[in-house]
Protein backbone atom coordinates (compact mmCIF):
# COMPACT_ATOMS: atom_id res chain seq x y z
CA UNK A 1 0.00 0.00 0.00
CA UNK A 2 1.58 3.17 -1.09
CA UNK A 3 0.96 5.95 1.91
CA UNK A 4 -0.15 9.20 1.34
CA UNK A 5 2.43 11.90 1.64
CA UNK A 6 1.77 14.14 4.38
CA UNK A 7 1.98 18.12 4.25
CA UNK A 8 4.24 19.26 7.06
CA UNK A 9 4.08 22.99 6.24
CA UNK A 10 2.37 24.45 9.23
CA UNK A 11 5.21 23.42 11.05
CA UNK A 12 7.72 25.45 9.27
CA UNK A 13 8.37 28.35 10.47
CA UNK A 14 7.77 31.37 7.45
CA UNK A 15 5.37 34.13 7.83
CA UNK A 16 2.87 33.75 5.17
CA UNK A 17 0.12 36.31 4.17
CA UNK A 18 -3.25 37.10 5.33
CA UNK A 19 -5.80 34.08 5.35
CA UNK A 20 -2.74 31.31 4.74
CA UNK A 21 -1.04 32.50 7.93
CA UNK A 22 -4.28 32.73 9.58
CA UNK A 23 -5.57 29.33 8.65
CA UNK A 24 -1.78 27.83 9.44
CA UNK A 25 -2.07 29.40 12.97
CA UNK A 26 -5.55 27.95 13.49
CA UNK A 27 -4.22 23.93 12.24
CA UNK A 28 -1.73 24.32 15.01
CA UNK A 29 -3.92 25.15 17.74
CA UNK A 30 -5.86 21.92 16.62
CA UNK A 31 -3.13 20.15 16.41
CA UNK A 32 -1.53 20.92 20.34
CA UNK A 33 -5.82 20.89 21.60
CA UNK A 34 -5.51 16.51 20.20
CA UNK A 35 -2.29 16.28 21.53
CA UNK A 36 -2.65 17.82 24.67
CA UNK A 37 -6.41 16.03 24.70
CA UNK A 38 -6.77 13.56 22.92
CA UNK A 39 -9.32 12.64 20.22
CA UNK A 40 -12.45 14.86 20.19
CA UNK A 41 -15.37 16.43 18.08
CA UNK A 42 -15.67 19.52 16.17
CA UNK A 43 -18.08 20.68 18.48
CA UNK A 44 -15.47 20.18 21.11
CA UNK A 45 -12.81 22.12 19.21
CA UNK A 46 -15.00 24.72 18.04
CA UNK A 47 -15.97 25.58 21.35
CA UNK A 48 -12.51 25.16 23.01
CA UNK A 49 -10.50 27.08 20.59
CA UNK A 50 -12.78 29.89 19.57
CA UNK A 51 -13.30 28.88 15.93
CA UNK A 52 -17.02 28.85 14.10
CA UNK A 53 -17.90 24.92 13.44
CA UNK A 54 -18.13 25.41 9.51
CA UNK A 55 -14.39 27.30 9.83
CA UNK A 56 -13.61 23.95 12.38
CA UNK A 57 -14.75 21.37 9.57
CA UNK A 58 -13.28 23.44 7.02
CA UNK A 59 -9.62 23.06 8.90
CA UNK A 60 -10.44 19.68 9.90
CA UNK A 61 -11.03 18.51 6.46
CA UNK A 62 -7.83 20.07 5.16
CA UNK A 63 -5.44 18.47 8.12
CA UNK A 64 -7.19 15.01 6.52
CA UNK A 65 -5.97 15.48 3.39
CA UNK A 66 -2.64 16.98 4.71
CA UNK A 67 -2.71 13.59 6.32
CA UNK A 68 -1.93 15.05 9.53
CA UNK A 69 -5.04 13.89 11.42
CA UNK A 70 -7.93 11.01 10.93
CA UNK A 71 -11.42 10.17 12.11
CA UNK A 72 -11.12 7.89 15.29
CA UNK A 73 -14.62 6.29 15.48
CA UNK A 74 -17.50 7.78 16.54
CA UNK A 75 -18.33 9.21 20.34
CA UNK A 76 -20.53 7.09 22.16
CA UNK A 77 -23.81 9.08 23.28
CA UNK A 78 -27.25 8.34 24.08
CA UNK A 79 -29.42 8.66 21.27
CA UNK A 80 -29.13 11.44 18.27
CA UNK A 81 -26.61 10.95 15.94
CA UNK A 82 -23.49 9.96 16.85
CA UNK A 83 -20.57 12.80 16.44
CA UNK A 84 -17.04 11.94 14.61
CA UNK A 85 -14.19 12.15 16.70
CA UNK A 86 -10.64 13.29 15.05
CA UNK A 87 -7.29 12.54 16.66
CA UNK A 88 -3.37 12.51 15.47
CA UNK A 89 -2.78 10.12 12.43
CA UNK A 90 0.07 7.94 14.11
CA UNK A 91 1.51 6.99 10.97
CA UNK A 92 2.03 10.48 9.72
CA UNK A 93 4.80 11.82 10.63
CA UNK A 94 7.59 10.57 12.92
CA UNK A 95 10.94 11.76 15.26
CA UNK A 96 14.40 9.98 16.58
CA UNK A 97 15.84 10.01 20.04
CA UNK A 98 19.39 9.93 20.24
CA UNK A 99 20.90 8.76 23.02
CA UNK A 100 24.61 9.30 23.68
CA UNK A 101 26.55 6.71 25.73
CA UNK A 102 29.94 6.59 26.41
CA UNK A 103 30.14 3.45 24.93
CA UNK A 104 27.42 3.13 22.84
CA UNK A 105 24.34 4.48 21.47
CA UNK A 106 20.27 4.14 21.56
CA UNK A 107 18.26 4.70 18.54
CA UNK A 108 14.27 5.22 18.75
CA UNK A 109 12.01 6.25 16.99
CA UNK A 110 8.55 7.49 17.54
CA UNK A 111 5.42 8.07 15.74
CA UNK A 112 3.28 11.55 15.98
CA UNK A 113 1.25 9.93 18.44
CA UNK A 114 4.06 9.50 20.78
CA UNK A 115 4.35 5.57 20.52
CA UNK A 116 8.10 4.28 20.43
CA UNK A 117 7.47 2.06 17.57
CA UNK A 118 11.19 1.21 17.21
CA UNK A 119 14.37 0.85 19.22
CA UNK A 120 18.24 0.13 18.38
CA UNK A 121 19.75 -0.19 21.89
CA UNK A 122 23.81 -0.48 22.34
CA UNK A 123 24.99 0.14 18.61
CA UNK A 124 28.73 0.12 19.56
CA UNK A 125 30.56 3.78 19.79
CA UNK A 126 33.28 5.66 21.89
CA UNK A 127 32.16 8.76 23.21
CA UNK A 128 35.56 10.71 22.78
CA UNK A 129 36.24 15.01 22.30
CA UNK A 130 37.51 14.22 18.83
CA UNK A 131 36.41 14.75 15.39
CA UNK A 132 36.76 10.82 14.48
CA UNK A 133 34.08 10.68 17.12
CA UNK A 134 31.73 13.11 15.65
CA UNK A 135 32.04 12.01 12.04
CA UNK A 136 31.38 8.47 13.28
CA UNK A 137 28.02 9.77 15.34
CA UNK A 138 26.91 11.61 12.41
CA UNK A 139 27.52 8.45 10.65
CA UNK A 140 25.56 5.72 12.92
CA UNK A 141 22.72 9.21 12.82
CA UNK A 142 22.62 9.07 9.09
CA UNK A 143 22.28 4.89 9.05
CA UNK A 144 19.65 4.64 11.26
CA UNK A 145 17.58 7.56 9.48
CA UNK A 146 18.02 5.60 6.42
CA UNK A 147 17.14 2.67 7.80
CA UNK A 148 13.39 3.92 7.68
CA UNK A 149 13.35 6.47 4.68
CA UNK A 150 12.21 4.17 1.85
CA UNK A 151 8.75 3.67 3.89
CA UNK A 152 9.31 6.96 6.56
CA UNK A 153 10.61 9.93 4.56
CA UNK A 154 8.73 12.09 7.12
CA UNK A 155 11.27 12.27 9.84
CA UNK A 156 10.63 15.81 11.23
CA UNK A 157 12.92 15.97 13.75
CA UNK A 158 16.09 14.47 15.62
CA UNK A 159 16.50 14.99 19.55
CA UNK A 160 20.30 13.98 20.79
CA UNK A 161 20.92 13.76 24.07
CA UNK A 162 24.33 14.26 25.38
CA UNK A 163 26.30 14.52 28.62
CA UNK A 164 27.78 17.90 29.85
CA UNK A 165 27.29 20.99 29.57
CA UNK A 166 24.12 21.74 27.18
CA UNK A 167 22.70 24.87 25.93
CA UNK A 168 19.21 23.44 24.36
CA UNK A 169 18.06 27.26 23.10
CA UNK A 170 20.93 27.97 20.94
CA UNK A 171 22.27 23.87 20.73
CA UNK A 172 25.02 24.09 21.70
CA UNK A 173 27.37 21.75 23.50
CA UNK A 174 30.44 23.13 25.66
CA UNK A 175 32.08 19.84 26.90
CA UNK A 176 31.79 17.74 24.01
CA UNK A 177 32.45 18.47 20.03
CA UNK A 178 33.04 22.22 20.82
CA UNK A 179 35.23 22.60 17.88
CA UNK A 180 33.93 25.46 16.01
CA UNK A 181 31.22 28.41 16.57
CA UNK A 182 28.67 26.56 14.92
CA UNK A 183 26.51 25.41 17.57
CA UNK A 184 26.37 21.11 17.13
CA UNK A 185 23.17 21.22 16.56
CA UNK A 186 23.46 23.04 13.38
CA UNK A 187 26.44 20.84 12.23
CA UNK A 188 24.44 17.82 12.97
CA UNK A 189 21.01 19.02 10.89
CA UNK A 190 23.42 20.54 8.16
CA UNK A 191 24.81 16.63 7.68
CA UNK A 192 21.31 14.86 8.00
CA UNK A 193 19.07 16.72 6.66
CA UNK A 194 16.86 16.75 9.16
CA UNK A 195 16.18 19.76 12.21
CA UNK A 196 18.29 18.26 15.04
CA UNK A 197 17.79 19.46 18.47
CA UNK A 198 20.42 18.84 21.88
CA UNK A 199 19.79 18.04 25.09
CA UNK A 200 21.75 17.41 28.05
CA UNK A 201 21.73 13.26 28.56
CA UNK A 202 20.10 13.99 32.24
CA UNK A 203 17.30 16.24 31.30
CA UNK A 204 16.44 14.29 28.18
CA UNK A 205 15.53 11.03 30.24
CA UNK A 206 13.76 12.77 32.89
CA UNK A 207 11.46 14.27 30.20
CA UNK A 208 10.85 10.46 28.86
CA UNK A 209 10.54 9.74 32.67
CA UNK A 210 8.31 12.82 33.30
CA UNK A 211 5.90 11.86 30.69
CA UNK A 212 6.01 8.35 29.61
CA UNK A 213 7.20 7.18 32.86
CA UNK A 214 5.21 5.78 36.11
CA UNK A 215 3.88 9.26 37.26
CA UNK A 216 0.48 9.56 38.15
CA UNK A 217 -0.23 12.62 39.68
CA UNK A 218 2.74 14.04 41.09
CA UNK A 219 4.08 17.65 39.99
CA UNK A 220 7.38 18.10 41.77
CA UNK A 221 9.77 15.17 40.83
CA UNK A 222 13.23 14.64 40.95
CA UNK A 223 15.25 12.45 38.89
CA UNK A 224 18.48 11.09 39.33
CA UNK A 225 20.92 9.95 36.12
CA UNK A 226 23.22 6.93 37.28
CA UNK A 227 25.75 6.32 34.29
CA UNK A 228 29.06 6.77 34.60
CA UNK A 229 28.17 10.38 35.91
CA UNK A 230 25.62 11.49 38.20
CA UNK A 231 23.02 14.09 36.68
CA UNK A 232 19.86 15.35 37.83
CA UNK A 233 16.43 16.23 35.96
CA UNK A 234 13.87 18.76 38.01
CA UNK A 235 10.43 19.14 37.69
CA UNK A 236 8.86 22.10 39.75
CA UNK A 237 4.71 22.22 39.44
CA UNK A 238 4.59 19.97 36.28
CA UNK A 239 7.46 22.02 34.39
CA UNK A 240 10.77 21.14 33.76
CA UNK A 241 13.53 23.13 35.56
CA UNK A 242 15.88 24.53 33.43
CA UNK A 243 18.21 27.33 35.06
CA UNK A 244 19.09 30.34 33.16
CA UNK A 245 21.29 28.76 30.31
CA UNK A 246 20.53 25.56 30.72
CA UNK A 247 23.17 24.16 33.06
CA UNK A 248 20.85 23.49 35.70
CA UNK A 249 21.19 19.99 37.96
CA UNK A 250 24.83 19.36 37.92
CA UNK A 251 24.45 17.01 40.54
CA UNK A 252 27.50 15.12 40.69
CA UNK A 253 29.53 18.07 41.17
CA UNK A 254 28.34 19.07 45.01
CA UNK A 255 31.40 19.23 47.29
CA UNK A 256 29.96 16.59 49.92
CA UNK A 257 32.37 14.22 50.97
CA UNK A 258 36.21 14.69 52.46
CA UNK A 259 37.66 12.45 50.00
CA UNK A 260 41.32 13.12 47.84
CA UNK A 261 39.71 11.55 44.75
CA UNK A 262 40.11 14.17 41.83
CA UNK A 263 37.02 14.24 40.01
CA UNK A 264 36.77 14.73 35.93
CA UNK A 265 35.80 18.41 36.40
CA UNK A 266 39.60 18.97 37.73
CA UNK A 267 37.81 19.05 41.99
CA UNK A 268 37.94 16.58 44.93
CA UNK A 269 35.37 15.47 47.37
CA UNK A 270 32.38 16.27 44.40
CA UNK A 271 29.38 13.59 45.15
CA UNK A 272 30.18 12.06 41.90
CA UNK A 273 33.47 10.26 42.69
CA UNK A 274 32.04 8.43 45.28
CA UNK A 275 28.38 8.13 43.96
CA UNK A 276 28.37 7.06 40.17
CA UNK A 277 29.48 4.83 37.40
CA UNK A 278 33.27 6.42 37.71
CA UNK A 279 33.35 5.66 41.15
CA UNK A 280 31.45 1.69 40.89
CA UNK A 281 34.42 1.24 38.23
CA UNK A 282 37.28 2.68 40.46
CA UNK A 283 36.40 0.71 43.42
CA UNK A 284 35.95 -2.31 41.54
CA UNK A 285 39.63 -2.06 39.88
CA UNK A 286 40.62 -1.20 43.39
CA UNK A 287 39.71 -4.26 45.01
CA UNK A 288 40.17 -7.01 42.25
CA UNK A 289 43.96 -5.58 42.42
CA UNK A 290 43.59 -6.09 46.43
CA UNK A 291 43.00 -9.81 46.01
CA UNK A 292 38.75 -9.79 45.46
CA UNK A 293 37.61 -11.93 42.92
CA UNK A 294 34.82 -11.88 40.65
CA UNK A 295 32.55 -12.64 37.65
CA UNK A 296 32.62 -9.71 35.95
CA UNK A 297 36.23 -10.06 35.29
CA UNK A 298 37.16 -11.89 31.67
CA UNK A 299 40.03 -13.78 31.44
CA UNK A 300 41.37 -12.55 28.11
CA UNK A 301 39.91 -8.65 28.49
CA UNK A 302 42.51 -6.12 30.58
CA UNK A 303 41.30 -5.15 34.02
CA UNK A 304 40.78 -1.62 33.31
CA UNK A 305 38.39 -1.81 30.31
CA UNK A 306 35.81 -3.09 32.75
CA UNK A 307 32.12 -1.60 32.02
CA UNK A 308 29.27 -1.11 34.06
CA UNK A 309 27.35 -3.25 31.80
CA UNK A 310 30.18 -6.14 33.07
CA UNK A 311 29.26 -5.53 36.34
CA UNK A 312 25.53 -4.76 36.39
CA UNK A 313 25.34 -8.09 34.48
CA UNK A 314 27.49 -9.89 37.56
CA UNK A 315 25.32 -8.50 40.39
CA UNK A 316 22.12 -9.93 38.54
CA UNK A 317 24.25 -13.16 38.67
CA UNK A 318 24.68 -13.21 42.30
CA UNK A 319 28.51 -11.77 42.53
CA UNK A 320 29.07 -11.28 45.92
CA UNK A 321 31.61 -8.23 45.22
CA UNK A 322 29.46 -6.28 42.41
CA UNK A 323 26.26 -6.29 44.51
CA UNK A 324 28.75 -4.78 47.67
CA UNK A 325 29.90 -2.42 45.42
CA UNK A 326 26.81 -0.99 44.39
CA UNK A 327 25.33 -0.97 47.97
CA UNK A 328 28.51 0.96 48.57
CA UNK A 329 27.46 3.61 46.02
CA UNK A 330 23.69 3.53 46.91
CA UNK A 331 24.82 4.59 50.23
CA UNK A 332 26.83 7.38 48.99
CA UNK A 333 24.15 8.69 46.81
CA UNK A 334 21.67 8.64 50.07
CA UNK A 335 23.93 11.89 51.13
CA UNK A 336 23.11 13.28 47.89
CA UNK A 337 19.39 12.73 47.75
CA UNK A 338 19.43 13.86 51.74
CA UNK A 339 20.32 17.30 50.79
CA UNK A 340 17.70 17.53 47.25
CA UNK A 341 14.92 16.01 49.66
CA UNK A 342 16.09 18.89 51.92
CA UNK A 343 15.89 21.52 49.20
CA UNK A 344 12.98 20.42 47.09
CA UNK A 345 10.46 18.13 49.56
CA UNK A 346 9.79 16.38 45.60
CA UNK A 347 6.47 14.06 45.96
CA UNK A 348 8.77 11.35 44.20
CA UNK A 349 12.38 10.85 43.27
CA UNK A 350 13.33 8.27 40.76
CA UNK A 351 16.90 7.22 40.24
CA UNK A 352 17.09 6.23 36.78
CA UNK A 353 20.13 5.75 34.25
CA UNK A 354 22.29 2.45 33.34
CA UNK A 355 23.08 1.90 36.72
CA UNK A 356 18.67 1.63 37.97
CA UNK A 357 18.61 -1.32 36.26
CA UNK A 358 20.17 -3.06 39.81
CA UNK A 359 16.91 -2.34 41.15
CA UNK A 360 16.86 -2.60 44.89
CA UNK A 361 20.86 -2.96 44.88
CA UNK A 362 21.19 0.70 44.85
CA UNK A 363 17.76 2.07 45.89
CA UNK A 364 17.24 0.26 49.43
CA UNK A 365 20.53 1.37 50.98
CA UNK A 366 20.36 4.82 49.56
CA UNK A 367 16.71 4.71 51.30
CA UNK A 368 18.16 4.10 54.63
CA UNK A 369 20.66 6.61 54.34
CA UNK A 370 17.91 9.31 53.19
CA UNK A 371 16.27 8.42 56.94
CA UNK A 372 19.28 8.73 58.37
CA UNK A 373 20.16 11.89 57.33
CA UNK A 374 17.73 14.24 56.06
CA UNK A 375 14.96 15.45 57.62
CA UNK A 376 12.21 13.44 58.89
CA UNK A 377 9.43 16.33 58.38
CA UNK A 378 10.68 16.82 55.04
CA UNK A 379 11.53 12.90 53.43
CA UNK A 380 8.15 11.67 55.00
CA UNK A 381 7.19 13.00 52.22
CA UNK A 382 9.08 11.64 49.83
CA UNK A 383 8.55 8.46 47.59
CA UNK A 384 11.78 6.92 45.98
CA UNK A 385 11.67 4.79 43.27
CA UNK A 386 13.67 2.97 40.70
CA UNK A 387 12.82 4.26 36.95
CA UNK A 388 10.46 1.11 34.93
CA UNK A 389 12.02 2.92 31.99
CA UNK A 390 15.29 2.17 32.58
CA UNK A 391 17.51 3.20 29.87
CA UNK A 392 14.79 3.74 27.83
CA UNK A 393 13.82 6.94 28.93
CA UNK A 394 16.75 8.44 27.40
CA UNK A 395 15.11 7.64 23.69
CA UNK A 396 11.77 8.59 25.24
CA UNK A 397 12.94 11.74 25.91
CA UNK A 398 15.26 12.51 22.73
CA UNK A 399 12.12 11.70 20.75
CA UNK A 400 9.76 14.07 22.81
CA UNK A 401 11.65 17.05 22.78
CA UNK A 402 12.15 16.92 19.15
CA UNK A 403 8.46 16.29 18.53
CA UNK A 404 7.86 19.16 21.31
CA UNK A 405 10.39 21.58 19.11
CA UNK A 406 8.08 21.03 16.02
CA UNK A 407 5.14 20.93 17.51
CA UNK A 408 4.75 24.01 19.62
ZN1 LIG B 1 33.28 17.12 40.10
Amino acid sequence: MKKKKGNFDIFKDYVASGVVQKNRFLKRAIIKYLDANGNCTITELSKELSISIPKTTGLINELMQDALIQEQGKLDSTGGRRANMYGLAPDSCYFVGVDIKKYYINFGLMDFNKQLINQKDKVPFILENTQESLNKLIHLINEYVKEFNPNFYSILGIGLNLTGRINNKTGQSYSFYHFQEEPLSEIIANKVGIPTFLENDSRAMAFGEFYCGDLTSEKNVIFINMDYGLGLGIMIDGKVYYGKSGFSGELGHIPIFENEVICHCGKKGCLETEASGYALIRKFIERIKKGSSSSATKKNKPLESITLIDIIEAAKNEDMLSIELLAEIGEKLGRGLSVLINIFNPELLIIGGTLSETGDYIRLPARSVVNKFSLSLVNNDTVLKTSKLGEKAGVIGGCLIARNKVIY
